[in-house]
């Protein structure tokens, strides 16, 4: 039985606490969370028929690509649930592959949707402010906090303008 109508209550209460749990959003949602033996370069999928709605991710990604598979998709629920219907929406979010996701029954700019969606659940603003305030402030501490890759939290904190409160930034992008 799926929760529509505190959906946005969930996600809020499970966002003050880093790092959100996901899994505990998806299933306090009412949706199935699953991890399946798919293909190398696959990241997951979402399935919903208007009644269950299945989340799954390739079980042999590193946790936090999981993470933020489990996220995007969720992204996809919120936002796009009405054109998946009958539908199941894989998605390639990783490396190279990234750039042979089709997408379908969506387009590019759900994909991009369902990317900023992921990166705010899993990197709150308010929560990264109070994390700074505490003296959390390198993009290497964010990051474990958040139970996030360094990429995903410098890309986030880059969004949000917030590059300058972190003493790490130069060195990360030098790096790369
Ligand atoms: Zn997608």
């Amino acid at each position: 039985m799926i929760n529509y109508g505190d959906v946005n209550a969930i996600v809020q209460k499970y966002a003050l606490v880093a790092p959100v749990d996901v899994k505990a959003i998806i299933s306090e949602i009412g949706l199935t969370y699953v991890e399946r033996d798919m293909p190398e370069g696959e990241s997951g999928y979402i399935e919903y028929d208007g009644w269950h709605c299945t989340i799954a991710v390739n079980a042999h990604e590193g946790p936090q690509r999981k993470r933020f598979t489990a996220a995007h998709e969720l992204g996809h629920f919120m936002m796009h649930r009405d054109l998946l219907k009958e539908h199941r929406h894989l998605d390639r979010l990783f490396d190279e592959a990234a750039n042979r996701n089709t997408a379908r029954p969506l387009d590019y700019h759900h994909e991009v949707q369902a990317n900023q969606f992921a990166s705010s659940l899993l990197m709150p603003k308010a929560t990264i402010k109070r994390l700074l305030h505490e003296g959390i402030n390198t993009i290497q501490a964010l990051a474990l906090k958040f139970d996030v890759s360094k990429l995903a939290m410098e890309y986030r904190l880059k969004t949000l303008g917030m590059l300058g409160e972190v003493s790490d930034a130069r060195e990360t992008t030098a790096a790369e």
